[in-house]
């Protein structure tokens, strides 16, 4: 077997946008255009391929990062899916880990939106090479310019604009390339092939015929669009001033530009682009390119800067990882010829193969039927079928090589974050992490039959996503799940009863509080029982001491000497850490804290592991108590943006919540709020929001950080918590 594509021709890239800049729409575009799906499918009906969930469907947002495959000019593009709503930022922060390059899509109206900053800064600590696209230039108040602007300011990046729009709002008809010097233009009719108009010399001169070639353009265009041969003769005064400020850009960046530049030279079409690529594959600029994918403009040139400027699986550093056993640091090349090594970045349960394993293939290879070594749980698994993943169907494959993204059916105990690899050259890849659930709904199954379903069903659903949660509160015979918002929680459940068809009955979202301590305090703990025979003796004295928020917890042992036997370090260790999992005030997990074993002491016959261990226990829990504890609250950053008309309400609704507003802005005829709200304010803002705004303001909501809950609020928390009111 040989590769169908070679590895310089490979693209693993994702689309990452902020909610409604039109991911689904792009994506189904190139889909489209890159010949793969012959109907273009329509957001607003819900019939985009890649929303392949019945709830993705109904929400028209996409949650899960399924990798399809297309191709372009002889090249092979995986787009690993990435989900557009902010409760899902870890599923980004996942496939951005197994992605090469990304594309940002921005909204031409509303600019650099909160999401994208998050997304943004995700993509810089994976220094994933990015080019930008500025999407939906046919809405009124789009701005190519100052979108450019805001991601130069908002953004913190270089943004290279290699295009120009051809006419903004109702009379966007195409880009002109500043590169490549031709102008687009694309027909309404999404089957009708894109005319392309090559610029004369010295374009951009007042003169007084233009060469014939050009006129000929000129008439095909207005052919196909009466008006456009007008637009693009008037376009070509500015394609001229940005052509050379885009050369000045990249001579700044590039010394073989430099030199044709200050030799006077015209620069080529494929010097410019080479050099584009060189300072986008380091991460210096980020090309930028515009189009209305709802209107089937500007794909096809953004499919052609996928190839030109995003990387190839070997551009991008050789991938690092450590030896199960030594812990030595080892690195593989993106080769066939490699031993195989593989990260599994997503588990899906398919109605119709059974448990699906996407993987990225960093070097070597692997066929179908081939056992693999799990060096993350030090296990063998076989792969049964190796699939690649198109719009439309599942294409069986015999073998699949580095640099490529799959799924295989059969791995049996492969969860999201796992090593494959060969057995003989065995590798741990670094793993993805996953931030703790901030909420939490109790649930309860309707019947018996419904009991059994929905524990498997739950089960199954965890595999899938490692920020949800599910356990079983036995002292109230609950189910518990927990995940990373209100919306996260309401799709599952959704899923599990439409999907799954277990039928439950949904408790009130539930804050996953915390607890953490102001000051340091000293204590000693004693674990003494004398019974006649063997007795149980365990002294330790501890200290605890608040730290930084977010900094965890930390054990430090002081110990000197002999006051305790070292074996009984770990248990006093293991104690302090069982009895930080129920807080003092309100058995919340106590978080943020360092604990110092100080001193204490044993006796020969009576001490044991136990002993210690309670000993440990009991002196934490008196120390939490003099600490002064506080209660910690999850806070979310919420972005909306809303018509003009409704701003005091929405403020003053934000307000009410207990919110902390940050920025307000003007965004067009749209005014933007950002604001930190305590979490438990935030149940109910989709429905509060749609009523106050008559359903015209969207909104986006991510978890920010744990605060300090105000005395007054905490007071009646802990009232309800403990069952009476404290005076
Ligand atoms: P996603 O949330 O990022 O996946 O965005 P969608 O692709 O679902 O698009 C959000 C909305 O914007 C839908 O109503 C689309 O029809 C619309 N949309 C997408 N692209 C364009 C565009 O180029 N122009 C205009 N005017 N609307 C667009």
């Amino acid at each position: 077997m040989t590769r169908p594509v070679l590895i310089e021709k490979v693209r693993n890239i994702g689309i990452i946008a902020h909610i409604d800049a039109g991911k689904t729409t792009v994506t189904e575009r190139i889909l489209f255009y890159s010949g793969r799906t012959y109907k273009i499918g329509e957001v607003d009906e819900g019939t985009a391929v890649m929303d392949w969930m019945a709830q993705e469907r109904e929400r028209g947002i996409t949650i899960t990062a399924a990798a399809t495959t297309c191709e372009w000019s002889e090249h092979m593009i995986n787009i690993v899916d990435t989900p557009g709503h902010v409760d899902f930022t870890v599923e980004v922060e996942r496939s951005l880990r197994v992605l090469d390059g990304g594309i940002v899509l921005f909204d031409a109206v509303a600019g650099v939106q909160s999401q994208s900053e998050t997304v943004w800064h995700q993509a810089d600590r994976y220094h994933i090479p990015r080019i930008s696209f500025v999407n939906k230039m046919d809405r009124v108040g789009a701005d190519f310019w100052r979108t450019v602007g805001m991601i130069r300011d908002r953004l913190v990046a270089r943004p290279l604009p290699i295009q120009i729009p051809l006419g903004v709002e109702e009379k966007h008809l195409g880009v002109i390339d500043l590169v490549k010097e031709v102008a687009w233009l694309f027909p309404a009719d999404k089957d009708e092939e894109p005319v392309e108009v090559p610029l004369p010399e010295r374009y951009g001169e007042d003169r007084d015929g233009w060469p014939e070639e050009f006129m000929a353009g000129l008439l095909k265009a207005d052919a196909v669009t009466p008006g456009a041969g007008e637009l693009i003769i008037s376009s070509l005064g500015e394609a001229r001033i940005r052509r050379e400020e885009l050369v000045e850009a990249v001579a700044e960046l590039d010394d073989q530009v430099l030199i044709s530049y200050l030799e006077g030279r015209h620069i080529s079409d494929a010097e410019l682009r080479k050099a584009v690529r060189r300072a986008t594959l380091a991460n210096v600029v980020t090309p930028v390119l515009c189009g209305s994918a709802m209107r089937n403009r500007g794909i096809q040139p953004l499919l052609d800067a996928v190839i030109d400027y995003l990387p190839a699986p070997v551009d991008v550093p050789p991938i690092k990882g450590v030896h199960p056993k030594t812990g030595e640091t080892i690195q593989r090349q993106a080769a066939d010829d490699e031993p195989f090594a593989a990260l599994a970045f997503k588990i899906v349960a398919d109605p119709y193969v059974g448990r699906l394993a996407y993987f990225r293939v960093y070097s070597g290879k692997v066929s179908q039927g081939s056992l693999v070594y799990n060096s993350t749980h030090d296990g063998r698994e076989r792969i049964g079928r190796l699939l690649r993943m198109h719009a439309q169907r599942r294409e069986d494959i015999q073998e699949t090589y580095a640099g490529t993204v799959v799924a295989a059916v059969g791995l049996k105990k492969t969860v999201t974050g796992d090593t494959l690899c060969d057995k003989s050259h065995p590798i741990v890849l670094e793993a993805i992490k996953f931030p703790e659930p901030v909420i939490s709904i109790a649930i309860e199954p309707r019947t018996k039959d419904d009991q059994d379903r929905m524990s498997e069903t739950l089960g199954r659903l965890s595999e899938e996503d490692p920020t949800f949660r599910t356990r079983y509160d036995s002292e109230t015979g609950q189910t518990i799940i927990s995940g990373m918002g209100e919306l996260h929680l309401e799709i599952i459940v959704d899923r599990m009863m439409k999907e799954y068809r277990v039928e439950a009955n949904v408790g009130k979202p539930e804050v996953a509080y915390k607890e953490a301590i102001t000051r340091p305090a000293k204590v000693e703990g004693r674990f003494i029982r004398q019974t006649g025979g063997h007795g149980q003796y365990g002294v330790v004295e501890l200290e605890v001491a608040p730290r930084e928020r977010g900094a965890g917890f930390q054990f430090v042992d002081k110990i000197i000497g002999a006051a305790i036997p070292r074996e009984f370090i770990s248990p006093v260790e293991q104690g302090v850490k069982e009895a930080l999992e129920t807080g003092v005030l309100a058995n919340y997990p106590v978080v943020d804290v360092e604990v110092t074993l100080v001193d204490g002491s044993y006796h020969p016959v009576d001490s044991s592991e136990l002993a210690f261990r309670m000993a440990g226990s009991m002196a934490v829990r008196q120390a939490l108590s003099r600490a002064k504890p506080i209660l910690l609250e999850p806070i979310m950053e919420i972005e909306v943006a809303t018509p003009e008309q409704f701003f005091g309400d929405v403020l003053g609704d934000v307000n009410a919540r207990r919110g902390h507003v940050t920025m307000v802005d003007q965004r067009g005829h749209m005014r933007l709020i950002r604001a930190l709200v305590p979490l438990a304010e935030t149940f109910g803002y989709a429905t509060g929001l749609r009523s106050l705004t008559q359903g015209r303001a969207t909104y986006t909501m991510e978890f920010d950080h744990y605060e300090e809950v105000p005395s007054s609020v905490a007071e009646v928390l802990l009232g309800r918590v403990r069952g009476y009111v404290r005076r």
